[in-house]
């Protein structure tokens, strides 16, 4: 996925700690949001209004943490975020307010616009010299009420739908930045991984059976992550995670492999491994893949299934 393509998949709750999972296994701790004229959204994740009731949903069970924030103007009609600001005459409300420069004659300390002081001072009528005008700041006048004021009022415009309104009628969101607690994920990670392995057998016509159990040659009964038939062929899956070297996981898995092999019709295995230290095969009985990441993962599932399937066949 892009950074801007949003999941076309319809966003549920499993969607979205899928969806954050992933990130994690490519070392993104932090989901930042993007505001942009084409909308907000939060990268990989989905657009702001589609998942901030899901993301809040995780942050209330503890998968995520509430971090920074920022906040922005929304239209109270249609939730837009791009709204155009206008000046406006605290007095009579017109649009049609100028900033004026508030200076001070500085022999008689006559204050006024500058634009009063033209040739000699109203007050005490000595003409004029720049060095004698002291700026003193700006202030705001309406031209159609001539009011002054130090700060104007503001109106919005969206400019999606075309209303205007006020600060008080305004949606003033907080936008948040979510961090994700790893320690949390952890604790899904091995229904996470296992789902993807399931559902990718079964999108492809395989029935799978969770903790199947194949009897080996040794007489005991080895249990496996899933057994998946397809038109009465089918192989063994053991998924495992690890966090660094896995060869033990491999031996044990390779062991029931070879238990079982010459007594039971389903002969193939494949080990779905998350970890490292150990050699990959495609394409024996016994397959071996290993990934760190989700997308790895699904590449690794796509890329040894046609040996799968042609070694199931034979
Ligand atoms: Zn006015
Ligand atoms: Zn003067
Ligand atoms: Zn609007």
């Amino acid at each position: 996925m892009s950074q801007k393509s949003f999941s076309k998949t319809e966003i549920t709750r499993e969607n979205v700690r899928y969806l954050v999972y992933s990130l994690l296994t490519k070392d993104i701790k932090v989901l930042k949001p993007v505001v942009e004229v084409e909308g907000i959204y939060y990268p990989d994740i989905g657009n702001y209004f589609e998942v901030v009731d899901l993301l809040e949903e995780l942050a209330s069970e503890g998968y995520l943490k509430r971090g920074k924030f920022t906040r922005i103007i929304l239209c109270p009609n249609c939730n837009s975020h791009l709204a155009l600001s206008k000046y406006l005459c605290p007095n009579c409300g017109s649009f049609d307010v100028e900033r004026i420069k508030l200076v001070m004659h500085v022999p008689c300390g006559h204050i006024d616009v500058l634009s009063t002081f033209k040739e000699k001072c109203p007050t005490c009528g000595e003409v004029i010299r720049s060095e004698d005008l002291e700026l003193l700041g700006e202030i705001m006048e309406c031209n159609s009420c001539k009011a002054r004021f130090d700060e104007p009022a503001v109106k919005h415009y969206c400019l999606n739908c075309g209303i205007e309104f006020t600060h008080r009628e305004a949606i003033y969101e907080r936008i948040y930045e979510y961090e994700i607690v790893e320690q949390k994920f952890k604790e899904l990670e091995e229904s996470i991984v296992l789902n993807i392995v399931r559902s990718f057998f079964e999108e492809r016509g395989f029935s799978v059976k969770e903790e199947a159990i194949a009897k080996g040659a040794s007489g005991l009964n080895h249990v496996f992550s899933f057994l998946a038939i397809r038109e009465n062929k089918g192989l063994y899956i053991d998924v495992k995670l690890a966090d660094g070297d896995c060869s033990d996981i491999y031996v044990r898995s390779y062991a029931k492999y070879i238990d079982i092999r010459d007594v039971n019709a389903v002969k193939s295995v494949l080990l779905v491994l998350k970890g490292s230290g150990v050699k990959e095969s495609y394409e024996t009985e016994f397959m071996c893949i290993t990934f760190n990441s989700v997308e790895e993962l699904r590449d690794k599932l796509t890329k040894i299934y046609d040996n799968i399937v042609s070694d199931i066949r034979s």
